[in-house]
């Protein structure tokens, strides 16, 4: 059984220890003092716990609540520990009481811009992310430049199945109704373009780097 805290040097070795496969039980923690911020930990770890499962090591994560690891729910772990807290927001999420929250201290870093709570609302699919993308890259564009755009090779593997107009129309409409673009009507027809200071924007942001 291994136990490993994660830092962003500790984070780098995690890949070859669990390729070595050199123990069958693994703890990840993530403790008060990380160099790390919960977004870019979580971006690497859910890669790292499916090369847990694919070579069969039991594997936990504790001290990292589900809204950073959506799907891995299983693999997570509450400690409940005084010095953890959760934000007003948390209260929308439907794991509110069974989270234990984040370390004051990490909030007190890193504000509470990073917490999604699980409600439905703050998922997005695919289709979303991608034109979440391809307007952080453009700034604006019209129906028909998002459809050039996605299937261009910078964005279609993130695309998951817009193959005309109508389907970039209803991945709009569903991103205007969270808040997420806005779209307003040209020559050309609707032209969409992002509310930058909406949380998901600004969460794909930070995963693209
Ligand atoms: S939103 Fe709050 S309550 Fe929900 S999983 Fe994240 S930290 Fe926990």
């Amino acid at each position: 059984m291994k136990k490993i805290e994660l830092y962003k040097s500790s984070l780098e070795l995690l890949g070859k220890f669990i390729r070595n496969r050199s123990f069958n039980k693994l703890t990840i923690v993530f403790p008060k003092d990380s160099d790390l911020s919960l977004s870019k930990a979580s971006e690497r770890l859910s890669e790292l716990i499916d090369e847990c499962i694919l070579r069969n090591i039991d594997v936990v994560v504790e001290n990292i609540p589900y809204c950073f690891l959506v799907g891995y729910k299983r693999y997570i772990k509450e400690v409940k520990n005084d010095e953890k807290v959760k934000p007003k927001k948390c209260k929308e999420c439907k794991y509110y009481e069974k989270c234990s929250g984040l370390w004051k201290s990490y909030i007190e870093k890193y504000g509470e811009g990073e917490i999604s709570p699980i409600t439905g609302k703050y998922l997005i699919t695919d289709n979303e992310r991608c034109m979440i993308e391809i307007l952080l890259k453009v700034g604006k564009a019209t129906t028909k430049q998002i459809l050039e755009l996605k299937n261009s090779p910078e964005f279609k593997d993130i695309c998951a199945h817009c193959v005309e107009s109508d389907d970039v129309m209803l991945t709009g409409k569903k991103l205007m109704e969270k808040g997420v673009v806005l779209r307003s009507f040209g020559p050309e027809g609707y032209i969409w373009s992002l509310n930058k200071e909406h949380f998901l924007v600004k969460k794909v942001q930070s995963w693209i780097g």
